[in-house]
């Protein structure tokens, strides 16, 4: 079995928008291509802004989007794993107690800036004997904890920036512990990584630095870091980071109630920002298939929604009628699968097919500008039963008695059978529409 084990690691701080669900996709693909596990844990250390309700929302985005998990698990449900952690590198010399409030630190900072250094925390906290520590504690100070990072070689390889190599004398020694007791982020992700054997990593670019820190964490557990990929994020059409107001129609609940095919969406966001092809495919392990992560380049990638639309509407235009017999029937729209194969490739959202269920099975209020030439196109209406020559035929008949021929011949047609100007082509459509309806509406009767 493979050892490939990856995670889709959310906060449930907010919702899933197309920026960040690629961390999912990525993660569900590699993971089905490789044969491997995908884990989809919520990071919800920080209780102040996680909760349920996006907890939830996540779930109900990803099994939209079909992604489902094989693991699961959430970080609140493991601070016993984290404290043991935390005690292991207290042992080690690894994890020091800070006192410092927000307000000195932030002095330091300004100080170091004014100096032209870098504003890297000091380790004062580090020469502090046990009777200043006591002293603090004797006036209500409580520890915030900091991992000392080693001035060792820091470097890993990622499958998409390749070798990269962090100066951890450019960092500070991060904040793991609050002094309110709980943890930040970096240990539980590291803990987690470990203990679930996360063999990949994949995430976005904005998490490199964190790496450099995270790395040096896990070895100083005993722990083999994992193979990194850090993909470069999502910037909107004309180039800022997504932001979640500005952006709002792109998180996944508006791309949802908007009528976008999941299957559109993760075939788009598969391939954007790599060189292959962006290709409709019905079913996520065909993607997975074509999904390499090392093709994913270092270059900025823009979320157009009229990229969206067109893969939108491409793959529905794909879509055989088995595939959708069951959508149609809960619709009331299954008109068969020759209706189907008719008006699909007119759909834009599947919901338009209402609208052409409509025109073919009634009421259609005809548009008729010239009353003896619908008049004279009835009266050599053929008799049925109808198939695809049928238009032809027709058409032919009314060239010839009426002299109208190009636009002037099938516009008229057009707008009595239909009452619009577009639509699918008529060949397919007048044999659905039928002899009964298609003479009643160029008399100019609504049926
Ligand atoms: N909870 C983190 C985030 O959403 C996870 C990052 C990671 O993949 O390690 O940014």
């Amino acid at each position: 079995m493979s050892k490939v084990v990856v995670r889709f690691a959310p906060s449930p701080t907010g919702n899933l928008h197309v920026g960040n669900v690629r961390a999912a996709l990525f993660n569900y693909l590699f993971a089905k291509r490789e044969g491997g596990r995908f884990l989809l844990r919520l990071d919800d250390t920080d209780q102040d802004r996680s909760t349920e309700e996006y907890a939830k929302g996540i779930e109900t985005d990803l099994a939209w989007l079909g992604l489902n998990h094989d693991i699961f698990a959430k970080q609140s449900d493991r601070i016993a794993e984290y404290e043991a952690a935390a005690e292991k590198l207290k042992a080690a010399g690894r994890l020091y107690p800070c006192y410092e409030t927000a307000a000195e630190l932030d002095r330091k900072r300004k100080r170091q800036l004014a100096q032209k250094k870098p504003p890297v925390y000091d380790r004062a906290a580090l020469a502090l004997s046990d009777d200043e520590k006591r002293a603090l504690e004797a006036e209500g100070r409580r520890p915030h904890w900091r991992f000392k990072l080693a001035d060792e070689e820091t470097s890993f390889d990622d499958l998409i920036h390749g070798h990269t190599r962090i100066d951890p004398n450019s960092l500070s020694d991060p904040v793991l512990i609050r002094e309110d007791g709980r943890f930040l982020y970096t240990l539980p992700s590291v803990v987690d990584d470990i203990d679930f054997a996360i063999s990949h990593v994949i995430r976005g670019a904005d998490h490199v630095t964190n790496t450099g820190v995270q790395v040096q964490i896990t070895r100083a557990l005993g722990a083999t870091p994992p193979v990194y990929a850090h993909y470069s994020l999502l910037l909107s059409v004309d180039g800022r980071p997504l932001s979640k107001r500005e952006d709002a129609d792109f998180s996944l609940r508006s791309l949802r109630e908007t009528g976008y095919e999941p299957m559109a969406l993760n075939a788009l966001l598969a391939r954007l920002g790599t060189s292959d092809a962006i290709e409709p495919k019905l079913l996520l392990e065909e993607l997975a298939a074509g999904f390499d992560i090392t093709h994913l380049g270092r270059a900025d990638i823009r979320f157009d929604p009229a990229d969206l639309d067109k893969i939108n509407a491409a793959f529905l235009h794909m879509l055989p009628y088995e595939a959708v017999m069951g959508r149609l029937g809960a619709m009331k729209c299954d008109l068969g699968r020759d209706f189907w194969e008719a008006v699909k490739p007119n759909l834009a959202r599947f919901r338009d097919v209402e609208l052409w269920a409509r025109v073919v099975g009634g009421p259609v209020e005809p548009v008729i500008e010239d009353a003896s030439f619908a008049a004279a196109a009835a009266a050599v209406l053929p008799s049925e039963p109808w198939g695809p020559e049928t238009w032809s035929a027709w058409t032919g008949a009314v060239k010839e008695k009426t002299g109208a021929k190009g636009k002037a011949l099938f516009m008229p047609l057009r707008l009595a059978l239909t009452g619009l100007e577009h639509g699918p082509e008529l060949k397919n459509l007048l044999p659905l529409i039928g002899r009964k309806r298609a003479e009643a509406r160029l008399s100019g009767l609504s049926l």
